[in-house]
């Protein structure tokens, strides 16, 4: 009996035990999981699902640590999401809290103001260093409402070393912002680089200027000899008139270069896409331009020379119309340019490289290197020759070039020595080149 009592106890302590340990590897186990990220599901969690005891506290647990989970990872998504949102936008953006330090940037306003430092936390003064930005951030937080301002900005350029301005629009706003532990006031400031918009606008308000200016001269002496000969007063002869015909003829043709050169401009740039690409041999293109110019060739005695590095015909698949253009505008420019004796106009035309190479040499009065970066601008001539040779022209020839050039996805530069030699160098892809059998023609 007593063994019997013994033998029973043994066993109910053996049990006991055993549903002790078991449930502490259950505990155990759980823990695990639940510190686990993402947490497992309950069929993973082996010595659990055998705990009859722990399984509802488990399942309630592992749930609600999921749902925290899903809850925490779409949140970060969605902060994740809109960060690369906002990085990808050009301006720069701060958001400030309401003592002005910095709870947000994005990728645009570090790159606007470098710091080796971090920025988050930090006072916003700190970082941009501008009491034009800060005053804006201040009288937008006293008015309740959003101020913008237009300054320029001196900025240090990194990779070149050197001092750049830019024009900045800066915005600022105040917000109040809620979210979890997050709620409160602060300003947004947004701050947009504005100088090629600025840029653009002063482009289009010289243009307008300028082709009013050079309209008017023409119209003007136009007009002057027409109210003389519409005066009954004055008594013309015909020798008298065939003169003021005559000048109003020139300037007339002037008005109409002027017009068309504007048009075919205003064309490249609006409507590149639409010019009619064919295929054309760029010597027939050539040829024709110089017998065209033949008259002026001749008048100045000059000599004009082509050379191609091959034999083959260079096809060209693009609008023949501008590189009749581009042609004439550069060949007619050495010409006109240079009035004295001994003047030489090369043309070289090679391959290399999968693009096709179009230099125009002369050896004439050249280009001084300050006006280089200024002679492909709108209406920009060269004063100092104009004065001296009362040469013909508008300014806008090297515009039409460099656009044209453009739409065939081709570059051109000049390099001049005057008096010595300048060089103009079209350099075109020839992706849409093809090669075809032809004698030279020159
Ligand atoms: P323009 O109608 O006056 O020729 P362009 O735009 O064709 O206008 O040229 C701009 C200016 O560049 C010219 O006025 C001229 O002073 C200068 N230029 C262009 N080509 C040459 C050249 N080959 N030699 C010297 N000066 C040149």
């Amino acid at each position: 009996m007593e063994i019997a009592i013994i033998v029973g106890l043994s066993g109910l302590c053996l049990w006991f035990a055993w549903r002790l340990y078991s449930l502490r590897r259950g505990i155990e186990e759980l823990t695990g999981a639940l510190t686990q990220d993402p947490p497992p599901p309950l069929r993973d969690v082996a010595d659990v699902a055998t705990q009859q005891r722990l399984l509802t506290l488990s399942t309630a647990a592992l749930d609600t640590v999921t749902e925290a989970t899903l809850l925490r990872d779409s949140e970060r998504n969605r902060r994740d999401f809109l960060e690369t949102l906002l990085n990808e936008i050009k301006d720069a953006i701060f958001i400030l809290d309401a003592n002005r330090e910095i709870r947000f940037l994005n990728e645009a306003a570090r790159q606007l103001f470098p710091s080796d430092q971090a920025y988050l936390e930090r006072a916003f003064l700190e970082v941009c260093r501008d009491h034009r930005i800060y005053d804006t951030l201040e009288l937008a937080e006293e008015l309740g409402s959003k101020v913008s301002d237009k300054i320029v900005l001196r900025t240090q350029e990194l990779e070149r070393d050197r001092i750049k301005e830019i024009n900045l629009l800066v915005e600022a706003e105040p917000l109040t912002f809620e979210g979890a532990g997050a709620s409160g006031s602060g300003t947004w400031i947004l701050l947009r680089n504005i100088t090629s918009q600025l840029e653009t606008e002063q482009i289009r308000r010289d243009f307008v200027a300028n082709a009013s200016h050079e309209l008017r001269t023409p119209l003007s002496i136009i007009n002057g000899y027409l109210e003389t000969m519409d005066d009954a007063d004055m008594n013309l002869n015909q020798a008298m008139i065939r003169r003021a015909v005559r000048t109003m003829r020139k300037h007339g043709k002037r008005i109409s270069r002027i017009v068309e050169d504007m048009l075919t401009i205003s064309k490249l740039e609006n409507a590149s896409n639409l010019l009619n690409f064919e295929p054309f041999d760029l010597r027939d293109s050539l040829d024709e331009i110089i017998s065209q110019l033949m008259p002026l060739i001749e008048e100045h005695h000059a000599k004009v020379k082509v050379n191609a590095n091959s034999d083959e015909a260079l096809v060209l698949e693009g609008d023949r119309y501008y590189w009749d253009q581009i042609f004439f505008n550069l060949i007619e420019n050495a010409l006109k340019q240079n009035r004295s004796k001994g003047l030489r106009i090369e043309v070289k035309l090679s391959s290399e490289e999968g693009r096709y190479i179009i230099e125009i040499k002369d050896n004439g009065i050249g280009i001084p290197t300050a006006d280089i970066p200024l002679i492909f601008k709108r209406f920009y001539r060269i004063q100092k020759h104009h004065a001296q040779n009362q040469v013909k022209g508008t300014g806008l020839g090297l515009s039409i070039v460099k656009r044209a050039v453009e739409a065939h996805s081709g570059t051109i530069s000049v390099e001049s020595q005057p008096g010595f030699e300048t060089v103009f160098t079209i350099s075109v892809p020839s992706s849409s080149l093809q090669f075809a059998s032809r004698t030279a023609s020159t």
